[in-house]
């Protein structure tokens, strides 16, 4: 089968290698439709757990091709999201039933092989149905799934005035959730003025532009809009000059959300006077375990709307420009066709 490779840091192939065989309880599955995502540019410069060599793509829709031994609940034919992650359930924090921080953390397309090929294989529990749902739409159950979580661990309060840096995937279905989950106004910031309009058009309160170059330049303006600070406000571009700015723009006794995924070895000034003497909190949200029903679900009923988030497609041999394109500012999602 076809395969994107990475194979060394900073560098990948598109190649043949050798078809997956569905070990017991597995499904073999053709991808239909793969999300690339900011995580796989970390991945291939030798990033967030990547273990070379590896095929990427973890935000996986595909058509099930055949049935290992004793694999339930799924026919040939079925196009079924797929949910990446894989935990062993035996380690400290599996056995404290806090999966998402096993010590095993397995993950289709980031430790193990994953979507960018003709052919994977994954564990029938893990495979969820679309049930009519387009698979365009149904891509997005990933990175939905991963805001699932990140709306979970952030527990907004009802009535809450939440500022969110970032309008790429996640930060537009965050935003909607936030929208949806009792915000009484949700401002959305980021550089690109068509992922603005788009947040917009989801249902967002209000935009703001940032100059990535100089993100400092949006603090009158979001100082205008919130004079005492926001209640929560969520770092979702993984910029350290964006998440110095977060305290500044939150009010005291409010929560900083850190969503967006940082370079393993980036660092940020922070003054801890300011985290102690106004009560901030900071808070982390990491991936997703078992949000994908709930993820599909609300994509089923049009209460999550993905119009205008993917922007383009390519064949598996342009896994180049795909890359190229979701590094650029007009481009949201790329996704993958198989
Ligand atoms: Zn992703
Ligand atoms: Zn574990």
């Amino acid at each position: 089968m076809r395969a994107v490779v990475f194979d060394r840091p900073h560098h990948f192939r598109v190649l043949d290698v050798a078809d997956p065989r569905p070990g017991p309880a597995e499904v073999r599955l053709r991808p239909v439709a793969t999300g690339v995502c900011g995580t796989d540019r970390h991945l291939l410069a030798g990033g967030f757990m990547a273990r070379f060599p590896l095929i990427p793509g973890h935000e996986i829709v595909a058509e099930v091709e055949s049935l290992g031994e004793g694999a339930e609940g799924l026919s040939i034919g079925d196009l079924v999201a797929v949910d990446n992650t894989v935990l062993c359930g035996h380690c400290p924090q599996c056995r404290r039933d806090k999966p998402l921080y096993c010590d095993n953390f397995f993950s289709l397309g980031v430790n193990g092989p994953g979507g960018f090929a003709d052919l994977l294989v994954a564990r029938a529990d893990k495979c969820f149905p679309l049930d009519g749902l387009d698979p365009m739409t149904a891509v997005l159950t990933e990175p939905l799934a991963c805001a699932m979580h990140g709306a979970d661990v952030l527990a907004l309060r009802p009535g809450s005035d939440v500022l969110l840096f970032g309008a790429g995937p996640t930060g537009l279905l965050l935003a909607q959730l936030l929208v949806h989950g009792g915000a009484a106004r949700v401002t959305v910031a980021a550089p690109g003025l068509h992922k603005l309009e788009v947040a917009r058009h989801l249902g967002v309160d209000e935009t703001v532009r940032i100059d990535r170059a100089a993100p400092r330049t949006a603090l009158r303006r979001l100082r205008t809009l919130a004079p005492s600070g926001f209640d929560a406000v969520i770092e979702a571009t993984g910029a350290p000059a964006v998440m110095m700015m977060c305290p500044e723009v939150t009010r005291s006794g409010g929560t900083v959300l850190v969503y967006g995924m940082a370079g393993a070895d980036d660092t940020v000034r922070l003054s801890p006077y300011e985290i102690f003497s106004r009560e901030l909190t900071i808070k982390g949200s990491f991936a997703q375990t078992h949000c994908f029903d709930r993820a599909l679900l609300a994509l089923h009923t049009g209460r999550i709307r993905t119009d205008g988030i993917v922007t383009d497609r390519f064949p598996l041999e342009r896994f180049g420009d795909a890359l190229s394109a979701v590094a650029g500012s007009t481009s949201i999602k790329a996704v993958m066709m198989g």
